[in-house]
């Protein structure tokens, strides 16, 4: 039997979230939704199955759950994600709900998004109490872009990307790589963000794309990231912290990070835990169990009960990436998990 199933000892009853190799969590990563307008490739089927809307958890019991997490589980920093989650009407009230519980703990309340509806909701995002927005774009191509993302266009993003910024949020790009796609598009995109002067994280392909494309030879390493950009800039290492990116000074001043999951794992000071839009605790992205939390909170567990279960999800959380290397077989692919 896999040390997965069968987890040493029991979780404490009380005190900071940890799992069983002693990793603390303190950040929650929610899923409001499984749909998205765009059609990555690296991360959606080509023809998905939407959730039905009435196995999502309501923005009522989101927040239920993150109160709970909050008060009695030390998080302290949310972060919403998708799907697309700004495809899910209401997102600005829900932030204000959470806006609510900071007298609670909550630090910070953040966001990642493809960034095409933010023309439209930046504004409200902002008054309602978003601090930051992780902004994804893979290319500043547009016909790349377009191949990318299954359709997308760029200019919607740059559009998204300007109103973040004249909302007053605090904003990173991210931008997956991938061989034979856009490995020419990293000096280009890091000129552009330096340009405009927002920090940008290139992210290893992940082996959870839902339509089996992931192979270790697409996977564009840290290592070749860097040596790329070296031979148009200077790129000086900084000492990596808690993070799950690399930083790198270019230039002498521009940060620029790199999330090296394949091949270098941060999982060993992981402090993040992952709730589905269906109410599943994901305790890692390459975990295949889940923890139901829907049905206790539809059948009026407790706070206590919330808690127990909760803790017992995290404890029994694997090594991580190194553990599960390869394809990760379970009903998520990246779209449901929210990356
Ligand atoms: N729709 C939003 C967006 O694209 O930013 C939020 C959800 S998306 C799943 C979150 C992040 O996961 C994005 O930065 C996306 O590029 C990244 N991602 C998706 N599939 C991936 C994969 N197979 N490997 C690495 N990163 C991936
Ligand atoms: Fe949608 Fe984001 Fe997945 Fe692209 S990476 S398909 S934008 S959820």
């Amino acid at each position: 039997m896999s040390e997965l199933v069968t987890p040493q000892g029991f979780p404490p009853a009380t005190g900071p979230l940890v799992d069983r190799f002693e990793r603390s969590k303190h950040k929650l990563r929610l899923s409001l939704t499984d749909r998205c307008n765009f059609r990555c490739h690296y991360c959606m089927p080509e023809d998905p199955e939407w959730l039905p809307r009435e196995q999502l958890l309501s923005f009522e019991e989101f927040e239920r759950v993150s109160r709970v997490f909050i008060t009695r589980l030390g998080i302290d920093r949310i972060r919403l994600t998708g799907g697309e989650p700004l495809m899910r009407r209401g997102v600005s009230g829900f932030v204000g709900q959470l806006n609510g519980l900071r007298e609670l703990g909550l630090e910070r309340i953040s966001m990642t998004s493809n960034g095409v509806p933010l023309r439209r909701h930046a504004a409200d995002l902002a008054a309602a109490g978003l601090d930051d927005i992780n902004i994804s774009i893979d290319s500043i191509d547009p016909e790349r872009f377009r191949r990318m993302t299954g359709g997308g266009e760029l200019d919607t993003v740059l559009a998204g990307i300007r109103a973040a910024r004249n909302a007053g949020l605090g904003m990173k790009l991210n931008a997956v790589v991938i061989r034979g796609d856009n490995e020419d598009d990293i000096v280009p995109l890091t000129e552009w963000a330096m340009g405009e002067g927002v920090p940008l994280r290139f992210i290893e392909f992940m082996p959870l794309d839902a339509r089996g494309g992931w192979q270790p030879q697409r996977v564009v390493p840290e290592r070749e990231i860097i040596d790329r950009l070296a031979e148009r800039h200077s790129v000086e290492a900084t000492p990596r912290t808690r993070e799950p990116a690399t930083y790198y000074r270019v230039d002498g001043a521009y940060s620029l990070g790199v999330i090296s999951t394949v091949s270098n794992p941060f999982c060993a000071t992981c402090d993040r835990v992952r709730v589905t839009a269906t109410g599943e605790i994901y305790p890692c992205l390459f975990s295949p169990m889940n923890t139901d939390l829907k049905t206790p909170l539809r059948d009026g567990a407790s706070d206590d009960d919330l808690e127990h279960v909760i803790r017992g999800a995290v404890w029994r959380k694997g090594k991580g990436f190194a553990e599960s290397a390869g394809y990760v077989q379970r009903a998520i692919t990246m779209h449901g998990l929210g990356g």
